[in-house]
């Protein structure tokens, strides 16, 4: 048996008035996953326990079946780990995030969380240029994906308030400023930073070209190494995960899977979808199971863009779903998911029990959503250890 699974990152969401009162999946025309929901077995996840912050970071530990109250210690351990940077016990990561800043008469706004989705390119000059003026043997600023970017405290501390940018977009900073313990180092990084990238001459540039200027860094999602089980000896199944963003790649890493470049794989609505689908179908010649995330939907949210959330989640059915679906003969399972709701009406992310379709190619089974993948699918809850044994062994919690 071979077993695909299938991630929309942020798919769920509210009824919209301007999709007369339905939500995007159910807008959204994705034949091959509603038909898998009406024949195989629906049903609902909790990728969220109680008590921790809706971030893609929990809810796709959990869907790879570990459970976040014993191995969560933070979203940035996970990315430097995907980012293949090593931590020793005593270091503390920090997601840096390049964001663009409104310094207004009335205070300090969040402008843009991505810094005006700055290109990887572009972010590797300004992080190469902040190690230079403020890295040392304790602080050290690594260049990664677009706005994403990781940094590590030696020796540091962690157990302070810091906050998402993209959860401020918008509002003032000042209630939202690190806090705590450790706090004023951190403050103080971020203040020294946009006494660099101000006047930098990427940012004039860009300003020059009708861009935002990426004029300071975030610190947030800060915590020490975690250790896991690998996944092999948790489920005997050998492992692969075909991703742009490295959290997901970092969760993959951390659990013992291979986790392949793929071209073109950007984390956006421009992503390579159908690469992606042809890297999963060659992994699975040597792999048990393949896990393929796609973060567009997530990023359509959190810009508010309903049509775009749409054409992603339909570019997943079109290019992924169906074409895992026809490429693939039995014996083979599959898992349809989304990792949280990323509500268009509050462009962040919302804990709250989330849909699955389980199939299994060649085999009805009972349980099946009549009208299709979306919200109102399924009834019985899962958590997310829960679905993976239910999804690899056949047994019910
Ligand atoms: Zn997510």
């Amino acid at each position: 048996m071979k077993y695909v699974v299938i991630i929309g990152d942020g798919m769920a969401d509210f009824p919209l008035e301007e999709l007369d009162g339905r939500t995007p999946l159910m807008a959204a025309k994705k034949p091959c996953m509603d038909m898998m929901a009406r024949e195989g077995f629906c049903g609902k996840v909790v990728t969220v326990p109680e008590g921790f912050p809706p971030g893609s970071d929990v809810a796709c530990m959990s869907i790879f079946g570990y459970d976040p109250a014993k191995y969560y210690t933070g979203r940035a351990p996970i990315e430097a780990f995907g980012m293949g940077i090593a931590m020793d016990e005593n270091d503390v990561a920090f997601r840096c995030n390049l964001v663009n800043l409104e310094f207004t008469s009335a205070g300090t706004v969040m402008g843009d969380y991505s810094g005006g989705h700055i290109t990887t390119p572009e972010a590797k000059i300004l992080i190469e240029d902040i190690n230079k003026k403020l890295g040392n043997n304790e602080f050290v600023f690594y260049p990664g994906v677009s706005y994403r970017h990781i940094m590590l405290w030696k020796h540091g501390l962690w157990q302070m308030k810091t906050t998402p940018p993209h959860d401020i977009t918008k509002k003032e900073i000042a209630p939202y400023i690190p806090s705590g313990d450790g706090s004023e180092t951190i403050v103080d990084l971020m203040n020294k930073s946009q006494n660099i990238l101000g006047g930098h001459p990427l940012n004039t540039k860009r300003i020059k070209e009708g861009k935002l200027p990426a004029n300071s860094i975030w610190l947030w999602g800060q915590g020490k190494r975690s250790q896991f089980p690998s996944f092999f000896d948790k489920y005997q199944l050998k492992g692969a995960t075909v991703a742009a963003v490295d959290l997901v790649k970092g969760i993959s890493s951390m659990i013992g899977f291979d986790t392949p470049f793929v071209k073109g794989a950007t984390g956006y609505i421009d992503t390579n979808f159908k690469g992606k689908a042809q890297k999963a179908l060659e992994l699975l010649q040597d792999h048990d199971i393949v896990y393929i995330h796609v973060e567009a939907p997530d990023e359509a949210s959190h810009n508010g863009n309903t049509r775009e959330k749409i054409q992603a989640i339909e570019h997943i059915d079109r290019e992924i779903v169906s074409t895992m679906y026809e490429s693939l003969n039995e014996p083979v399972k599959f898992l349809i998911v989304t990792d949280h709701a990323t509500p268009i009406s509050m462009k962040t992310h919302y804990g709250c029990p989330v849909p699955f379709i389980i199939f299994t190619k060649g085999k009805g089974e009972s349980g099946g959503s009549p009208s299709g993948y979306n919200e109102n699918a399924g009834e019985k809850e899962f958590t997310g250890e829960e679905l993976i044994t239910f999804f690899i062994r056949g047994q019910k919690p």
